[in-house]
């Protein structure tokens, strides 16, 4: 499989470090408010990655963080912590915040057929882990004590920048615009690895360190998360692309400066999904939630589909008009679905199952090309094959899409064969199919009169007659 790794800047054959076996770290959420459909595009590609590569046969264990504490609403260490922010903003507690949202995250997840993580870590259960590290990377001389906190020193590193050629200068860390230079740093890139003083001396959760009552920065729990359950060797770190820096790059910091070697091998960023109006926000414009999808009549999984259709590494722009014609998509697909479940399956025919699945196969090998795994879909539903191989393979592909096509059918099959029944049982309807099979009978005896006769008896009744190539249809007025 070819995977683009950010690291490398190219699409690099993906090996991992143990033949078999795939360790996989995803950066979680921050629960202080509903996730935006933005964030959910990058756990659903990071969801089908995780699948393709389970369904290739890889022994995946990965862990995901839940950021309850230290996530400041700014990228560098100033500003308000968010929990705090969302904790004010609803006269909460800051963990009544992180279990409300962390529920609502994970019931999303739910509706979109995104798998849960094997461990799920909220940052302030691993507080003695953190401890540990910055502990240990102050023996190492890679951190140091200033007003109160303690920073990374990025200036004992041979290289601090990952991802891009980036020039220092539009990057400093803390001096962005309309941000404040923090004047405790020994260099401008150095970031907070605890905080004992901060502007924001209300931050509700603290705990005892050897540098004084403070919480974590948020860089350290990703690392110590990672380092806990997947040992010093990590295949793929995932993440938006936003994250590539600072967080990103500071926790590869981090983590080879505490275990001495590199890190991470793989480096897996998913590219925002933007409106029209740009950047995807949850304080201002419309605050795209699956719940607000869902209230506008949207299945989730409609959504997912609309993700599968474009790359992962491009930009995608969000609009109810693209959305729409992703429902068009799905519901053409458990239409032919459902007229397949309703012919004779036939056997499944291997030669043809093996052709198909190496198109699915050959699109996800290349970088994760879902559409054109979408499109492999496709092909299955025009193939010259029989059901069977066609239900096969979908049901197959659905491992990986999650986009439950041939549940969706079966359902809507079972709905009209309900309806057919409680119709049948009706004697208004078992008295307009006698009429229609009379009039049927009548036109092929040639006695016109009759069935003009029968057709307006049914108007009367309110019931419309329409001829077609597969018998005569009607609707009830
Ligand atoms: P957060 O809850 O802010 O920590 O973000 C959760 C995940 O969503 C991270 O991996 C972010 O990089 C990612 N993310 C944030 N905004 C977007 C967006 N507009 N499109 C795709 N992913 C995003
Ligand atoms: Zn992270």
């Amino acid at each position: 499989m070819l995977l683009y790794n950010s690291a490398t800047r190219r699409r690099d054959e993906f090996v991992p470090n143990e033949a078999g076996k795939v360790s996989m770290y995803t950066c979680g959420p921050t629960v202080y408010h509903y996730a935006h459909i933005g964030n959910l595009r990058s756990y659903i590609m990071e969801d089908i990655l995780e699948k393709y590569l389970r369904y290739s046969g890889y022994d995946v264990k990965r862990v995901m963080n839940i950021t309850d504490v230290g996530h400041l609403s700014s990228d560098a260490d100033t500003g308000e912590d968010k929990m705090l922010k969302g904790a004010k903003r609803e006269k909460k507690s800051v963990m009544e915040i992180a279990k409300f949202y962390t529920d609502a995250f994970f019931a999303d997840c739910a509706k979109l057929n995104i798998k849960i993580p094997d461990v799920v870590a909220p940052a302030t259960t691993c507080i003695d882990e953190f401890i540990k590290v910055i502990t240990e990377l102050i023996n190492k001389g890679f951190a140091y004590e200033a007003g109160g906190n303690i920073y990374f020193d990025t200036s004992k590193l041979s290289q601090y920048y990952i991802f891009n050629d980036f020039k220092e200068e539009d990057l400093e860390v803390g001096v962005r615009e309309g941000v404040e230079e923090d004047g405790n740093k020994k260099n401008k890139a150095d970031f907070v690895l605890w905080f004992t003083k901060s502007k924001f001396d209300d931050q509700e959760l603290k705990w005892d360190s050897p540098w004084g009552v403070g919480y974590p920065g948020w860089h350290i729990e990703c690392s110590c998360i990672s380092m806990k359950h997947l040992g010093g060797s990590l295949d793929i770190h995932c993440g938006g692309i936003d994250n590539a820096f600072p967080h990103h790059t500071n926790e590869i910091a981090q983590s080879e400066a505490y275990l001495g070697h590199k890190w991470c091998n793989y480096w897996f960023h998913v590219h925002h999904l933007n409106t029209n109006s740009g950047k995807m926000s949850k304080s201002s414009g419309e605050f795209l939630t699956v719940s607000l999808l869902e209230s506008k009549g949207y299945d989730p999984l409609v959504y997912r589909l609309f993700c599968l259709q474009s790359h992962y590494r491009k930009s995608l722009v969000f609009s109810y008009e693209n959305l729409d014609n992703a429902v068009v998509a799905y519901n053409k697909m458990i239409a032919r679905v459902v007229s397949l479940l309703k012919d004779d399956a036939g056997e499944v025919d291997r030669a043809a199952f093996d052709e198909l699945k190496a198109r699915f196969c050959a699109a996800l090998d290349n970088d994760l090309n879902t559409s054109l795994a979408v499109t492999a879909v496709y092909d299955v539903l025009k193939a010259k094959t029989t059901p069977a191989t066609k239900l096969a393979l979908l049901e197959d592909f659905d491992y990986v899409l999650g986009l439950d096509i041939v549940p969706a059918a079966k359902k809507q099959l079972d709905e009209e064969k309900a309806a057919a029944a409680a119709a049948a049982s009706d004697p208004f309807i078992q008295e307009i199919e006698a009429l229609i099979a009379e009039r049927a009978q009548a036109k092929k005896d040639k006695n016109y009169a009759r069935a003009d006769e029968i057709r307006a008896i049914l108007t009367d009744k309110g019931v419309t007659l329409v001829d077609t190539s597969q018998g005569t249809k009607y609707t009830i007025n």
